[in-house]
C-alpha cells in the first residue's frame, strides 16, 4: 500500500524555489524582453536597443544609457528579491512610479538561463559585469562599456528542459517579442528604441517624443499619415485625460493587435478600452476589422487597478461605463470632425 511509507515533509533548497517561480514571471523570451525593457526604462534611459537571435531562444541582449548599477552593487541586483524602488510595503501603498518593484525579474531569469549584466554609472571611471548561470553568480568583474546598462540572455531554459520544449518556432516567439517592444516604443516615444531580429533591424524610433514618428518608424508611412491626434480631458469621473491617435476607418487590419490602449502609461489589454474604440467609429468598420490606434488613459491612479499580476494586462475601474463612454466619445468626435464619419448621435 502506498501510503505506508508516508514521504517526509522537507523545505526546497532556494534554487528549487527560484527555478519554479521563474515559472511565474518568465514564459517565454518575450517575457525576459518585456522585464528587461522595464527595468531600461525605469532607469531613465533615453535610448534601448533590442536584439535577440532565433526568436530569442539563443539570444536576448537589451542595451540602455540609463544611470546604470554601481559595480558593488551588480551581484546584488541579480538575487532574488533585490530591487532599489521600493524599500518597504508602505512605498507600495503611497503608489509604485516605476514599473517594476518586486526585485523578482534580473534572479528569476538569471535561475533559467546564462545572463551577463553588464553595467557603468554616469559618474564611474570604468565599467564591470557579472555572469550568472543557472543562478550561479559569479565574480564581478572589469568591463569596457559606455554608460547604461546591458543584459544578455543566452540559452532561455537550458535548465528546465519541459518548458523549452513548450516554445513555439522561432518566427512565433519573435512575433511576441514585437509585440512587446512596440507596446513600449509606442508608449514612450520620447525614448529611441530599436528591434533586431538575427541581425536585420525591425525598427527603430527616433525618440523625438512625437507619436506619429514613432508610429512612422513601427508601421510604415502610410498607417502614420492615416492617423487622428486625439487629445481631451473629460474632467468626469475621474477621467483626466484621453489622447493618442486612430486611424481613419479605411487604414485597418483583420486583427485587433494594431489597437493599442494604455492605462496610466501601462499597456492593458482589456477588451472593454479596445471595443470602446470599435465603437467610436460608429459601424465604419466591418465586423472583422480592426482600426490602428495608441490611445492613452489617464485617471488618477486610486479609480484604477492595473498590472495587479506581473503578466496581468487587464484593468479594473471604479468608474468603468464613464471611461468607455469617454473613449467612445473622443474617437467618434476626432473621426467626425475629420469628416471621415457622420455623427451617430446628434452633439452639443
Ligand atoms: P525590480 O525591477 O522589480 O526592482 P529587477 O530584478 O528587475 O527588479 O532588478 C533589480 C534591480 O536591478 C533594480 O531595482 C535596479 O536597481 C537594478 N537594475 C536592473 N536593470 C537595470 C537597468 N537596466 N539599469 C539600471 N538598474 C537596473
Ligand atoms: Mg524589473
Amino acid at each position: 500500500d502506498k501510503h505506508d511509507e508516508s514521504p517526509t515533509i522537507t523545505q526546497l533548497d532556494a534554487k528549487t524555489v527560484d527555478r519554479i517561480a521563474a515559472g511565474e514571471v518568465v514564459e517565454r523570451p518575450a517575457s525576459v524582453v518585456k522585464e528587461l525593457v522595464e527595468n531600461s526604462l525605469d532607469a531613465g534611459a533615453s535610448r534601448i536597443t533590442v536584439a535577440v537571435q532565433n526568436g530569442g531562444k539563443n539570444g536576448i541582449r537589451v542595451r540602455d544609457d540609463g544611470r546604470g548599477i554601481p559595480e558593488a552593487e551588480l551581484s546584488i541586483a541579480v538575487k532574488p528579491h533585490t530591487t532599489s524602488k521600493i524599500r518597504k510595503l508602505a512605498d507600495l501603498e503611497s503608489g509604485v512610479g516605476t514599473l517594476g518593484f518586486r526585485g523578482e525579474a534580473l534572479s528569476t531569469i538569471a535561475s533559467v538561463s546564462r545572463l551577463t549584466l553588464r553595467s557603468k554609472p554616469q559618474d564611474a571611471v570604468a565599467g564591470a559585469e557579472v555572469h550568472v548561470e543557472g543562478g550561479d553568480i559569479g565574480e564581478t568583474r572589469p568591463a569596457g562599456c559606455p554608460t547604461g546598462t546591458t543584459v544578455v540572455v543566452d540559452d532561455l531554459f537550458y535548465n528546465t528542459p519541459a518548458r523549452k520544449k513548450f516554445l513555439k518556432k522561432d518566427a512565433t516567439e519573435f512575433d511576441h517579442i514585437n509585440t512587446v517592444v512596440t507596446q513600449y516604443a509606442l508608449a514612450n516615444p520620447d525614448v529611441a528604441v530599436s528591434l533586431e531580429h538575427n541581425n536585420r533591424e525591425r525598427f527603430a524610433t527616433d525618440g523625438s517624443g512625437n507619436l506619429q514618428s514613432a508610429i512612422l518608424s513601427i508601421y510604415g508611412r502610410e498607417v502614420a499619415e492615416s492617423m487622428l491626434s486625439i487629445d481631451v480631458k473629460p474632467d468626469v469621473d475621474g477621467i483626466t485625460r484621453i489622447h493618442g491617435m486612430v486611424s481613419n476607418p479605411e487604414t485597418n487590419r483583420s486583427t485587433r493587435e494594431y489597437l493599442a490602449t494604455f492605462v496610466n502609461s501601462r499597456y492593458v489589454t482589456a477588451s472593454i478600452l479596445r471595443d470602446a474604440v470599435i465603437s467610436g467609429y460608429g459601424g465604419q468598420l466591418s465586423s472583422d476589422r480592426y482600426p490602428f490606434a495608441v490611445l492613452f488613459v489617464t485617471v488618477p491612479p486610486d479609480r484604477v487597478d492595473v498590472n495587479v499580476h506581473p503578466r496581468k494586462l487587464d484593468v479594473r475601474f471604479d468608474a468603468e461605463e464613464a471611461v468607455t463612454t469617454a473613449i467612445e466619445t473622443a474617437v467618434e468626435t476626432a473621426l467626425v470632425d475629420a469628416g471621415l464619419i457622420r455623427s451617430t448621435a446628434p452633439r452639443g
